[in-house]
């Protein structure tokens, strides 16, 4: 099914612009609707779809005439511990005379990243810390001068930058690796709590309170650790607003007086109040698999240029009245098709670059980057060859725009190569609407550039090209945004995909100009990111 196209692709020896103009909408709509199908179950890591997703791209890449990427494989085994917690979890909060219970979902959810079927907390200290950051270069410990060992420390989400708008403090109001929730949770760890909580707020979050639900019900993904991954906190959870609010009110505090005080500097404030929860999870230790494919460079084959995006999505929900499955035919079905389309406009060239190209279809990516954390602690190809990474995830569905987002614009010279592809688009770049998002942070070329390799996240743009255009953004994109992470991300025939062609052809000029080249783009100065050797 997915591959009954490749035959028409695999036409030998175009010239860069034949192979530029040959990325077509007709294909893309084919392959997403393809992957997006009932057929493969929202492609949970694991699952039967994980298995017809990673035929449907082995299928196409060797019919494209790429190489297996991984020794002779096109897979790349990621063990995984999944976790999964059982609904019947329970959070009682005592204290001031008085004992409240949050219910799941509807108030919470909590779960665990230790591959273990109980973990509990009894009469856990509570203490609010703020954003629950330790950032020493911006000078900012919420957790200074006090020993959470063994207590619930319940946290802001995002950073003081976006919550006070102040420019100075951090950065403003885009959101650095701080806000993230990840972040949060590893901190946590480090300081020794038993368990972290995360207050929900829609706009410091960037998504409602049904997407954290969503996101954490069912089982979870973590790399599969010898030690049981023991060196996290016990407890993980989130909690909703409403119920924050109450938990404070218990306390005989006012919650938005302490969120302003925390994003004024650092705080921890012990509420006078414990916690007690229990989750119970059914654990299983279990393999999934990155695709790595490679199209061999013509001068230094030992030299890679990557191109990632996530195959997987969340899987589906029986629970679900009506339609069960996330079919995530936005995210990321578009970014898969979007890949094999490149890929077959690359092998298509008369003459392939000089450096290699090598996609990586990363798993579990829903689950926490995780399919890419393990490629870039277990990298095939070394990283000190590794000269940049470009990243697709959920392509543009919007029509063609006058310019092209840049999430987290200015942090490497991986943009001069994208600026002269999208000029010659009449494109500008441009920074991402939203930086307090962290969108740069949310997507897995962030692993690589955790290790040092310059990772460039680009797409989409917020001006449409003419006046229908417009309009038809106006019209799909409250639905888009309705259908994040929900069943309704369904593959939709009317589509227009001109914008995500756009996208396409200026990411395969870019892999092409900088395979076919012999610079090391570097890191900008002002980024957090540098390279490491
Ligand atoms: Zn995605």
């Amino acid at each position: 099914m997915c591959c009954t196209l490749a035959v028409t692709c695999a036409a030998s020896a175009k010239t860069f612009e034949q192979a530029y103009q040959g990325i077509s909408a007709s294909k893309l709509h084919q392959h997403v609707k393809t992957i997006s199908s009932d057929e493969f179950e929202g492609r949970l890591p694991t699952s039967a779809g994980e298995k017809k997703v990673l035929d449907c791209l082995t299928r196409e890449f060797k019919t494209a005439g790429w190489q297996p990427g991984n020794n002779g494989s096109f897979l790349q085994p990621v063990e995984l511990a999944e976790v999964t917690a059982l609904a019947e979890m329970k959070l009682t909060i005592k204290g001031k005379g008085k004992s409240e219970q949050f219910n799941y979902v509807e108030d919470m959810v909590l779960g665990t990243s230790r591959f273990s079927e109980l973990e509990q907390i009894k009469d856990s200290e509570i203490v609010f810390v703020g954003y629950g950051v330790n950032a020493p270069e911006y000078k900012w410990n919420d957790y200074e001068g006090i020993d959470v060992k063994g207590k619930t420390v319940v946290m802001l989400v995002n950073d003081p930058g976006f919550a006070s708008e102040i420019p100075s403090l951090f950065t403003g109001s885009a959101m650095t690796y701080y806000g993230r929730w990840t972040y949060k949770y590893e901190e946590a760890s480090r300081q020794g709590a038993a368990a972290a909580i995360i207050v929900h707020e829609t706009a410091p979050a960037s998504y409602g309170w049904s997407v954290v639900t969503n996101s954490w019900t069912g089982p979870q993904y973590s790399l599969y650790r010898e030690d049981g991954n023991k060196g996290r906190v016990q407890i993980e959870g989130w909690l909703s607003l409403a119920s924050t609010k109450a938990m404070f009110a218990q306390a005989g505090l006012d919650f938005t007086t302490y969120k302003n005080k925390a994003m004024q500097g650092p705080i921890s404030k012990p509420l006078g109040l414990t916690a007690s929860a229990t989750v119970k999870s059914t654990v299983k230790k279990s393999s999934s698999y990155n695709f790595i494919a490679t199209l061999p460079g013509s001068e230094t084959p030992d030299e890679h240029v990557l191109l990632t995006g996530h195959w997987d999505h969340i899987g589906k929900n029986d629970d679900l009245p009506g339609d069960k499955i996330y079919n995530g035919a936005h995210d990321n079905a578009t970014g898969i098709g979007g890949i094999i389309e490149i890929a077959n406009a690359l092998s298509s060239l008369d003459k392939a670059p000089k450096r290699s190209v090598t996609v990586i279809a990363t798993t579990a990516e829903e689950q926490g980057l995780l399919g890419s954390k393990y490629y870039a602690q277990h990298p095939v190809y070394a990283l000190n060859k590794t000269v940049g990474v470009l990243n697709l995830d959920s392509l543009n569905i919007l029509g063609k725009t006058k310019d092209l987002v840049v999430n987290g614009l200015g942090k490497s010279e991986m943009e001069n190569y994208l600026k002269v592809a999208a000029n010659k688009q009449n494109r500008v770049l441009v920074k991402e609407t939203n930086p307090g998002a962290g969108s740069y942070y949310r997507s897995d070329h962030f692993n690589f550039a955790k290790v040092g390799v310059p990772a460039l996240y680009a797409g989409g743009g917020g001006k449409p090209v003419d006046a229908e255009t417009a309009a038809y953004r106006k019209a799909t994109l409250p639905k888009m945004r309705k259908c994040y992470h929900q069943a309704c991300d369904e593959y939709n025939p009317e589509w227009d995909f001109s914008g995500a062609i756009q996208d396409l052809q200026v990411t395969f000029d870019v892999l092409y100009q900088v395979a076919d080249s012999e610079d090391w783009p570097q890191w900008s100065k002002s980024s957090e990111f540098q390279r490491k050797n």
